[in-house]
């Protein structure tokens, strides 16, 4: 299989695999617990989040894990929510404001459509053409009642990397939280939590580092996923400044500081911090590998297909290095798909299936773009693990599929 969908997940890298193996059987122990063996489990989890919390520039004790993106997307918007309103009377429902895009992955919009049910007042801003949200925009939306501003740091579906250091400064200026899904930029481009961060990804955002796509902004929640660089499903953190308080989203017992229950998943969560680690070392030459490949697939698309576009913003202008999304005028993209997966290419549509009927991608007809394109719209999205052979017999497939779906 010719794995073109990477954004959907990657494969454990070896290394992270060989870091997490001795976690199951050797230093299996509650980390929690009295005895001596919850030592080393212990050990390895402070050790992680010393790890994670390096590459943000944040403190050790801003990081709380969870088990993947989708539960930290969920705490960081009902964590602001359930602090927002905690002055009200018992049982008198939600109030507030959020500010969001209309370009979030289901995590948020789903998560705040479930507040509206309650009672806050959610706004979503469009983007541009391109997929970037203009921080003027989100300011506009700000009210007095607004508690939170959440807008992701790159797209999932078209990889744009969104203007994240001016969007928090918008919502600081407002006194507004300010809380970014990171679930597809961590690991691939440099952030740090403060505009003025020191850790070893703030030095990459130093001129001459990778700083064209990195992200250094004042943030109050950050949210992350594992299994988008190379780490563990299953396995993410949130990352809350000092001083933000949010009550526990799922409650039980003590662990991670009071703040998030459940037994600790020992082997994720340092499997999670090798492949970030792993990530943070290698991102300046698996960038450019990754977009020596996309690079090389669009050409040969938009080059052999008439009437392919792509989505998104230009190559290298705060676009993620591995990401693609095409349009084929006149093609099914499900149906390209399923033909595309019988020659052993995967790919995506970013289209979201609902009850039978394929809806065309939200963030495609947010970007302005027809639904019969949006329609006829699939993503590759490239790894370090893919070669050039791959492309060249990728693109090769491609075209044919598309010339065959157009006669038919
Ligand atoms: N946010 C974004 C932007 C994503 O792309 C995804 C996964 O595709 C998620 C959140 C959910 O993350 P997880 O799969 O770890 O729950």
């Amino acid at each position: 299989m010719i794995d073109l969908d990477h954004a959907a997940t990657t494969r454990l890298l070896p290394e992270a695999l060989e870091t997490m193996l001795p976690y199951f059987t050797e230093y299996y122990a509650n980390p929690s617990s009295v005895t001596s063996a919850a030592a080393e489990p212990k050990r390895a989890i402070a050790e992680a989040r010393k790890k994670i919390a390096a590459m943000l520039g944040a403190q050790s004790s801003e990081i709380f894990f969870t088990s993947g993106g989708t539960e930290a997307d969920n705490w960081a918007l009902w964590g602001t929510a359930s602090s927002a309103n905690l002055h009200l009377p018992a049982g008198s429902g939600f109030g507030g404001h959020v500010v969001t895009s209309a370009i979030e992955h289901h995590a948020v919009l789903n998560t705040c459509a479930a507040l509206e049910r309650l009672g806050v007042e959610v706004t979503c801003v469009l983007p541009d053409r391109t997929g970037r949200i203009r921080p003027e925009d989100v300011e506009t939306a700000i009210r007095p009642d607004t508690f939170l501003v959440s807008v992701m740091a790159a797209n999932n579906e078209v990889g744009t990397i969104e203007p994240v250091a001016e969007i928090a400064e918008a919502a600081h200026r407002h006194g507004i939280l300010f809380h970014t899904d990171a679930v597809q930029a961590f690991g691939h481009i440099p952030i740090a939590v403060r505009s003025g961060a020191s850790g070893n990804m703030a030095a990459a955002l130093e001129p001459g580092g990778l700083s064209d796509s990195g992200i250094a902004a004042d943030i109050d929640l950050l949210s992350a996923s594992a299994h988008k660089f190379g780490g563990p499903r299953g396995a993410g953190f949130l990352y809350v400044r000092k001083g933000v308080r949010i009550p526990a989203f799922l409650r039980g017992g003590a662990q991670e500081r009071g703040r998030r229950a459940g037994t600790e998943n020992t082997p994720a969560i340092v499997g999670m911090a090798e492949a970030a680690f792993l990530a943070a070392e290698r991102m300046e030459e698996r960038a450019a590998a990754e977009r020596a490949l996309r690079d090389y697939l669009a050409e040969r698309l938009l080059h052999e297909i008439p009437g392919s576009r792509v989505n998104g913003p230009p190559a290298g202008n705060r676009r993620l290095n591995n990401n693609l999304n095409m349009t084929f005028t006149g093609v099914r993209a499900e149906t390209l798909l399923v033909l595309l997966d019988m020659e052993g290419i995967a790919a995506s549509a970013g289209a979201a299936c609902a009850s039978g009927a394929t809806e065309p991608s939200h963030v495609l007809r947010a970007m302005g773009i027809s639904p019969e394109d949006a329609r006829g719209s699939i993503r590759f999205t490239v790894g370090s693990d893919n070669t050039m052979e791959e492309m060249q017999e990728a693109a090769a497939k491609i075209v044919s599929a598309v010339r065959r779906l157009r006669k038919t």
